[in-house]
C-alpha cells in the first residue's frame, strides 16, 4: 500500500524553509488546495522542522544531526576545537559532503560543498543570520522586493533582540562601528544582526527552522501532508505541462507516481537543478553562475571585560549569551558582509588558554560576493548516479582575480575589525575551504525574461514548462554576500502567492488546462 495520495493540487518536494513557505502561503492564501511536501531526509526534532539547537539533551542533539546527515552520516565534522584549521575536509555538524566530483583539474572546486537531508533541510542546523540585501545584491527587477522580504521576516520568525541582554554585545557593536562606520549611510552601519530567534517568556531562546515557516497554520491544515523519507526522482512531465512527481518511499524501497497540478522543486541549490535534470527539464543556465560566498574568519578576544556575574554563565552545552550577534552590512565598495558572534556559535577554533571569560571571544566572519561566471557550474551524469540513485553532479568552479582581490581586501578589513574589538587570536585570518559558507546560489537562476540566461520567471516558473516553479538559494541571480535564506524565502513568496492566486481561480473557475480529471471531480 502507497502511504501517498494518487493526486494533489501542488507537489512540493523539499522540507527546507523554501518548500516550508510554499505550503505556508498557500494554506493561508488558498485555503482547501491539497498539498503534499515530499522530503527524501527523515524527521529529527519535533515540531517536524525545528532547529535541532532547541533539543536541550546533548546526546539527543547530536542523533539527530547524525540523522541529518545522509549517505555521510557518522564522518568527523568540524565541531571540534582546531578541526577548521587543520586543512581537512569535513563537514559542520548536521551536514556531509559531496563525495567526489568536487574539483576539476586546475580548477578551484568546492572541496567542502555540503548537504543537509533531513525534514527542515539546512534550516535546522543553520545560523539564523537573516540580513537583507543591499546595493547591488538586491534583485533589480522586483518592485515588491521590500515588501516580500518583510513577509520573510514574519515566516522566519526575525528579530533583532534576542541578545540585547547579553553582556558584551553593545560593546562590541561600538567598537566595531568605531572601525567601520565611517562614510557609511544608516542602513550599512553596524548593527544588531537580524536572527531567526526569539526568546520565549522563559528567558530561553527557540531558533526558527521549518517549524516556524509552516507554523500551527499549516500543522492544522488537513489539506496538507508532509512525506519524510521519500525521494522524488523525477517531475512528471507531459505536453511541456509538470503533471506530477515520481517517488520512492524510501522505507518500502516502492515508486510511485502522485499527480499534481503544481510542482515546486525546493531541494536546495545543488539538488533542484538535479531533481531538473533528471526530468528532462535542462534549460541552457540550468546549473549555470553556481556561486558561494569565500568566508575569511578570525578570533579576538574582547579587551577589558569583566566576567559576567554565575547566573549569566550557560548551561552545560548551551550557547553562551555574552556577545550576542552583531552585522557588518554589504557595501558595493566594500563587497563582503560581516558576521560577528561569539566564538562558541561559529566554526573559528577557540584559544588554547583557559581559562577565558565566556563569550569574550569573539569570532569575525566576513562574507565575500562573487565574481560571477557563466562556466562556474553543477553538471550532471547521464550515466553515473550518487548514493540516492539520483544523476552524479560534478562541480566546475574558479575564483577570478577580482574575486582574489576582494579576498585579500576582506582579509585586510578583518585584521582592523578584530584589533578594534580585542586582541586578535593567531598571526591572521584564515580563509575557509571554498564551499564552507553553505550559501550555494545561482544554479536556478531568476530571469526578468527568458533569454537563455535564467531558469525561472521573477514568479520562479521554470521557463517553458507550465505548472513547475522552483524555490531556494539557486534562484538568487546576484552576486550576494549577504545569508541568502531571507532572499529565497522572499522569493518563494511571491512564487507562493501566484499559485495560490491561480489555485483559487481555478477553484472557483472549474477550469484548469490540462487537469481536466481533477475538475470534473470537483464540478458540483
Ligand atoms: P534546504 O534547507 O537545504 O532544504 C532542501 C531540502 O530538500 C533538504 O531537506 C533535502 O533533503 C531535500 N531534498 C533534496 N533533494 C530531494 C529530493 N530529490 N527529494 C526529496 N527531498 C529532497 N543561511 C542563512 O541565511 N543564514 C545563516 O545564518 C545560515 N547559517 C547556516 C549555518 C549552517 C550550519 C548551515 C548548515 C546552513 C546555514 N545557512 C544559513 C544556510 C541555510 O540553512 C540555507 O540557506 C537554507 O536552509 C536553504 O533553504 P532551502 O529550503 O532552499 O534548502
Amino acid at each position: 500500500m502507497s502511504r501517498y495520495p494518487d493526486s494533489v493540487d501542488v507537489a512540493i518536494v523539499g522540507s527546507g524553509p523554501a518548500g516550508a513557505t510554499y505550503a505556508r502561503i498557500l494554506t493561508e492564501e488558498a485555503p482547501g488546495v491539497t498539498v503534499a511536501m515530499f522530503e527524501v531526509g527523515p524527521t529529527v526534532s519535533d515540531p517536524p522542522g525545528a532547529h535541532v539547537r532547541n533539543i536541550d539533551d546533548a546526546e539527543a542533539r547530536a542523533e539527530a544531526q547524525r540523522r541529518s546527515e545522509g549517505p555521510g552520516a557518522g564522518a568527523a565534522t568540524v565541531s571540534s576545537p582546531g578541526a577548521v584549521k587543520s586543512g581537512e575536509r569535513r563537514a559542520r555538524a548536521g551536514t556531509y559532503l559531496l563525495p567526489d566530483g568536487f574539483q576539476a583539474d586546475g580548477e578551484d572546486g568546492m572541496p567542502v560543498a555540503a548537504f543537509s537531508s533531513n525534514v527542515g533541510g539546512m534550516a535546522a542546523h543553520w545560523t539564523g543570520a537573516c540580513p537583507r540585501p543591499l546595493g547591488s545584491e538586491r534583485i533589480p527587477f522586483l518592485p515588491d522586493l521590500d515588501e516580500l522580504l518583510d513577509e520573510g521576516d514574519r515566516l522566519l520568525g526575525v528579530t533583532t533582540d534576542a541578545f540585547d541582554a547579553a553582556p558584551f554585545t553593545a560593546l562590541v557593536r561600538e567598537r566595531l562601528a568605531a572601525a567601520v562606520d565611517e562614510g557609511r549611510v544608516d542602513e550599512t552601519r553596524v548593527q544588531r544582526m537580524p536572527l531567526a530567534v526569539h526568546r520565549r517568556d522563559d528567558g530561553r531562546l527557540v531558533w526558527s527552522g521549518s517549524d516556524v515557516v509552516l507554523g500551527d497554520v499549516t500543522r492544522g491544515n488537513p489539506s496538507f501532508s508532509l512525506f519524510d523519507e521519500s525521494l522524488v526522482m523525477r517531475v512528471l512531465i507531459e505536453d511541456g505541462r509538470a503533471v506530477g512527481v515520481a517517488v520512492r518511499d524510501l522505507r518500502s524501497g516502492e515508486t510511485h507516481e502522485v499527480r499534481a497540478r503544481r510542482v515546486v522543486v525546493a531541494a536546495d541549490a545543488l539538488r533542484t537543478p538535479q531533481v531538473l535534470w533528471a526530468s528532462g527539464v535542462r534549460p541552457a543556465a540550468l546549473g549555470r553562475m553556481l556561486n558561494d560566498q569565500t568566508q575569511v574568519v578570525y578570533g579576538a578576544r574582547l579587551r577589558d571585560v569583566e566576567p559576567p556575574a554565575e547566573d549569566q554563565l550557560p548551561a552545560s552545552g548551551a550557547l553562551s549569551e555574552q556577545s550576542g550577534v552583531s552585522w557588518v552590512p554589504f557595501t558595493d565598495a566594500l563587497p563582503f558582509h560581516g558576521q560577528v558572534m561569539q566564538l562558541d556559535a561559529s566554526p573559528v577554533p577557540l584559544a588554547d588558554d583557559d581559562p577565558v571569560v565566556p563569550g569574550s571571544i569573539v569570532g569575525l566572519g566576513l562574507f565575500c560576493a562573487k565574481d560571477l561566471q557563466w562556466d562556474d557550474r553543477v553538471e550532471f551524469s547521464d550515466t553515473e548516479r550518487d548514493s540516492y540513485g539520483m544523476p552524479a553532479m560534478r562541480l566546475h568552479y574558479t575564483l577570478t582575480d577580482r574575486d582574489r582581490a576582494v579576498l585579500d581586501r576582506a582579509q585586510e578589513e578583518i585584521v582592523a575589525m578584530a584589533r578594534a574589538v580585542g586582541e586578535p587570536i593567531g598571526d591572521r585570518p584564515f580563509t575557509m575551504p571554498l564551499g564552507a559558507s553553505l550559501h550555494y546560489q545561482g544554479t536556478t537562476r531568476m530571469g526578468e525574461a527568458d533569454d537563455g540566461l535564467s531558469v525561472c520567471s521573477p514568479d520562479s516558473e521554470v521557463w517553458g514548462v507550465r505548472g513547475l516553479s522552483v524555490a531556494g538559494n539557486g534562484l538568487i541571480p546576484t552576486a550576494t554576500a549577504c545569508n541568502p535564506t531571507l532572499t529565497s524565502v522572499a522569493l518563494a513568496v511571491r512564487g507562493a502567492r501566484r499559485l495560490a492566486r491561480e489555485l483559487a481561480y481555478v477553484e472557483n473557475r472549474h477550469y484548469d488546462v490540462g487537469t481536466k480529471q481533477k475538475e470534473s471531480r470537483r464540478t458540483p
